[in-house]
């Protein structure tokens, strides 16, 4: 059992420390945000992940998991310091440091022991050696020698099905320079590591790199079938059964192959930026990655322009009124950032288009993200409610009760019949059978 503080109770630092707990570990998840921590110290999920309430509600009952807004005494009471806070984009593209930053400070100045500090947010290539720099200088400052290692244990798990990647990873990851961290790090890990769990020791600047890698391999994926997608519409190919072909091969593999709007979420976006920076800082610019970013933004932009062009042409967006239906950036999370259906909201409304949206658990997300367009916009109470009175439905977020509309339904409160189905959901031939015009992605 290892005795372990969280610093940032977002996404990740949340499940972690749920998880880690879970695995029979002490911890204390810390965040800065006192509603946050209030929330869940009442019982309270502040995101939506699904099965996470379970496991926070079944450690907190064993009293291995408690809340925390100090982290200097959650410091002094651990010898295990996960860093989980955000690192968004700064203005340039590179990963903002700031957060990171404070928390390693603080860590410095708080120290009454041996620590391991461990970088668990995304973080570029070179970080851990800065983490360890910003907490020397503090100790410096202290006057005070104290050992302490740092280690980087990138996180890969997935929003919408984080509890299950958490506790059964592909890999797990451990970027470590001493045997004493080594050897606490596996005994943080030890569930996982008893379980052959692939455990993967390298030096730090590998376990960064193999994150953004990982990370921007994915993008490119996507990017790459999307690109193929928007040739087949040309051709008269179908991207669908393209996609089912080539995933059969298995070097390449059928995930992360779905045509779509174009990848969003907190991750993709960010990191592909910041390891094109990356790339560039060091003079060895990444081209396959730089044009990934550059073709993911023009994919959610065409959606717009695929819609206009369906309902008419130029100008033909004008006055109409349009259900989108799911804001959140993929099923079953509430996350909204960088998500296509921003892009693709705003662009309607750009175009004259009123819209009617809905999703189940982004409307609280939505009604910020979208303040911009509120002149526009109107939110629903539910999928049905979204299709009233409108002239097209346009599916940007697969969720489960989206992929089976009952399509008489939607027919009787819909004025015109447009169907433009940005995941490939739905077939096209029962969707036209039904009296509607469809459209999908490179089909
Ligand atoms: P998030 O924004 O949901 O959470 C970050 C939290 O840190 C917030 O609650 C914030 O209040 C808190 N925080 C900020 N400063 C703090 C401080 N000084 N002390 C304590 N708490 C502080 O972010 P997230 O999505 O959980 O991502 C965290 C990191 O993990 C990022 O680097 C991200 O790239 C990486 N990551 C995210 C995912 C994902 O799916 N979300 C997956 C893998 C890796």
């Amino acid at each position: 059992m290892s005795k372990i503080a969280v610093a940032g109770t977002g996404y990740v630092g949340l499940v972690s420390g749920a998880c880690l707990a879970d695995f029979g570990n002490r911890v204390i998840c810390v965040d800065t945000n006192l509603e946050k921590i209030e929330a869940l110290r009442s019982g309270k999920i502040p995101i939506f992940e699904p099965g996470l309430d379970d496991v926070v509600a079944r450690n907190v009952a064993a009293g291995r998991l408690s809340f925390a807004t100090e982290l200097a005494s959650a410091v002094k009471e651990s010898e295990v310091v996960f860093v989980a806070v955000g690192t968004p984009p700064a203005d340039d593209g590179s990963a903002d440091l700031q957060y990171v930053e404070a928390v390693a400070r603080e860590i410095g100045r708080a120290m009454d022991g041996y620590k391991v500090v461990v970088d668990k947010s995304t973080v570029p290539v070179g970080t851990a050696r800065k983490v360890r720099d910003w907490i020397a200088e503090e100790l410096k400052n202290r006057g005070v020698s104290i050992e302490f290692d740092v280690v980087s244990n990138p996180e890969f798990l997935r929003e919408g099905s984080a509890v299950q990647d958490f506790t059964h990873p592909d890999r797990v990851v451990i970027g470590a320079e001493s045997v004493r961290a080594r050897e606490l790090m596996k005994e943080v890990y030890r569930a996982l590591y008893l379980n052959e769990t692939p455990y993967i020791e390298t030096g730090l600047e590998t376990a960064e790199m193999i994150k953004y890698a990982s990370n921007a391999f994915l993008a490119v994926k996507i990017t790459f079938i999307n690109q193929v997608a928007n040739l087949c519409e040309k051709v008269g190919a179908d991207v669908q059964d393209v996609a089912k072909a080539m995933g059969r091969d298995g070097r390449i593999g059928s995930k992360f192959l779905h045509a779509g709007p174009g990848y969003g979420g907190s991750c993709f976006p960010k990191d592909t930026h910041a390891m094109a920076m990356i790339g560039r800082d060091y003079g060895e610019p990444l081209s396959l990655i730089e044009t990934t970013i550059a073709a993911n933004d023009s994919q959610k932009t065409r959606m717009v322009n695929k819609i206009e062009a369906g309902m008419g042409g130029s100008g033909s967006l004008k006055g109409k009124t349009i259900a989108v239906l799911g804001l959140a950036f993929k099923p079953n999370t509430d996350d909204m950032r960088e998500a296509p259906a921003i892009a693709i909201c705003e662009g309607l409304a750009a175009r004259g288009a009123t819209i009617r949206a809905w999703d189940p658990e982004a409307m609280q997300e939505a009604a910020w993200r979208l303040a911009g367009i509120k002149g526009s916009l109107a939110f629903a109470k539910d999928e049905y409610d979204a299709l009233a009175g409108t002239d097209a439905l346009v599916l940007v977020t697969e969720w489960n009760q989206l992929r089976t509309l009952d399509l008489e339904r939607v027919k009787s409160l819909m004025q015109a019949y447009n169907f433009f189905d940005l995941r490939n959901v739905y077939k096209r031939a029962e969707v036209e059978g039904m009296g509607f015009r469809y459209f999908g992605v490179g089909r």
